[in-house]
């Protein structure tokens, strides 16, 4: 199963909230006293010619002509696991024999011992597309350049250089210790990009394998890099096409025009009524599960600067608009949205053709915030569709995906650790964002029995999904040196110390 078009579950961004960085900008305090400061030394040329060689492969997962390059960068992954000194390292297919999904790579070493937290790493291997080829690329996308300290290339960022981040970080902890302070799995996904369609089964199906006391999440972006942050909440997602047919056959606008139901209006009426005139969703109980901010929560989301000028220009729009009452960071991060992301109807050729429509197809994503739940909102939305659809229109709704949404106490020692972390790596402590889009992590979270965590060092400029992707490789060698720190601070937890799993 695909997602619905235009839904696409790629982990958000956060426009309007930083200032472009100048490459190599940093704030922090340099790689001194860090465990693995030594090793990146060393180590820069062999980890950028790595990313290239894995950069170079078009794992693209939307496209199924891409099925060997999705192999070769699974068994590059696996290789690279294998050379680290994990053992295990394999290749797991994914999907069936008649319908193939993209393969997940895993790695393991279980060398710390029972008492020893597991810690389980989320990443993946394949890549968006390089389309739009409407807006071109300044160096072909498949083709890896290092230009001005930034890696070009799709996948760079999102999310080879970050998955390297982490494997680079294992393989460093053991050549120079010979050992790891916990026990450490790898999960690298194979197709993240088309929305995770096997993810879920290869959880149920591997969930002995995976079992973990916290999962470390490296698919996100940071503010900047003098503005370190973490993501500690990921939206839920469910996307509805419905279809709408108001006669057997589009009409003659002449002859029938004025007298018949015009599915295109029925459409249109239908787009118009799903907000009231406070943007707020019409859906009958859509907010009745909605949680409120803690003071902390909210005090914390209030701390990430914003600048409504740049977002407004970064969108290309000339005003925002969203619910009354909620800033623009309340309605992309805390708050749920119910978008139209098509309305198609009747003649879209060239010229012009005098029909009423009979068949309109209208296209919805809904994001949900804690503790709302899919079915519940899919529920409501088929009741207001029997409300608000004329009588004797035939109506279909198909149901894509249902993403519950995710949420990590600011209290979870995990979470503690990792701002821990960052502030000695970047010199500042984090800020806590939360993501507008939705990804695998409440999957992982809800199967594993684990909280999940995000050390993602990408930042907003990298081009997630848009032409020239790009990495920056100051974050990249940062990247590192955080990751080992973070086993480290994870291990000096010890299993009681993580508390309960969720
Ligand atoms: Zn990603």
């Amino acid at each position: 199963m695909l997602p619905a078009p235009g839904t696409g579950t790629g982990p958000g961004q956060a426009p309007g909230t930083s200032t472009e960085p100048a490459p190599g900008a940093v704030a922090g305090p340099g790689p001194g006293g860090l465990a693995l400061a030594g090793y990146v030394g060393r180590s820069k040329d062999r980890v950028l010619a790595t990313l290239v060689d894995w950069v170079r492969i078009p794992s693209v997962s939307a496209e199924p002509s891409h099925a060997g390059d999705l192999a070769a960068s699974a068994e590059l992954c696996r290789r690279l696991l294998e050379e680290a000194g994990l053992s295990d390292a394999q290749v797991w297919p994914t999907g069936t024999a008649e319908e193939p999904g993209g393969p997940a790579v895993f790695g393991q070493w279980l060398g710390a011992g029972p008492d020893a937290p597991t810690v389980l790493v989320y990443c993946h291997h394949d890549v968006q597309p390089a389309d739009p080829r409407s807006e071109p690329w300044s160096t072909p996308p498949f083709e890896p350049k290092v230009v001005g300290g930034r890696l070009f290339g799709r996948g760079s960022s999102d999310d080879k250089g970050q998955a390297l981040m982490q494997v680079e970080a294992a393989r460093g902890l053991l050549a120079e210790r010979g050992r790891l302070p916990v026990n450490l799995k790898f999960l690298v996904e194979g197709e993240e990009e088309v929305g995770s369609p096997h993810l879920g089964a290869l959880l149920q199906q591997r969930r002995d394998q995976l079992a973990a006391d916290v999962v470390v999440v490296s698919d996100t972006t940071m503010l900047a890099p003098d503005l370190p942050s973490t993501s500690v909440s990921m939206r839920g997602l469910v996307a509805f096409d419905i279809v709408l047919r108001t006669a057997r056959a589009d009409l003659h606008s002449g002859i029938w025009g004025g007298t018949v139901p015009n599915a295109a209006l029925v459409a249109a009426r239908l787009a118009a009524r799903l907000h009231d005139s406070a943007h707020r969703v019409t859906l009958p109980g859509f907010y009745d599960r909605v949680v409120e901010l803690s003071e902390a929560e909210a005090a914390s989301l209030a701390a990430v600067p914003f600048d409504e000028e740049r977002y407004k220009q970064q969108a290309g729009v000339a005003y925002l608009e969203g619910e009354a009452g909620r800033s623009p960071q309340e309605r992309t991060g805390t708050r749920p949205t119910a978008e139209v992301v098509g309305i198609h109807a009747g003649y879209g050729g060239p010229g012009m053709k005098t029909v009423v429509p009979a068949e309109a197809n209208l296209k919805l994503a809904l994001r949900l915030v804690p503790d709302q739940r899919p079915d519940e909102v899919e529920a409501s939305l088929r009741s207001w569709l029997a409300d608000e659809v004329p009588p004797g229109v035939e109506l279909s709704v198909a149901r894509y995906g249902g993403v519950k949404p995710l949420v990590t106490p600011l209290g979870h020692p995990a979470v503690k650790a990792l701002a821990q972390v960052i502030e000695r790596v970047w010199g500042k402590a984090p800020v806590f964002t939360r993501e507008g889009g939705s990804g695998p992590e409440e999957a992982l979270s809800r199967v594993l029995g684990a909280p999940v965590i995000a050390l993602g060092v990408s930042l907003p400029v990298d081009n997630f999904h848009a032409p020239d992707e790009r990495f920056e490789l100051e974050q990249l060698w940062r990247g590192i040196l955080a990751a080992g720190e973070l086993l480290i601070e994870l291990g000096a937890l010890g299993r009681p110390g993580l508390g309960p799993a969720r």
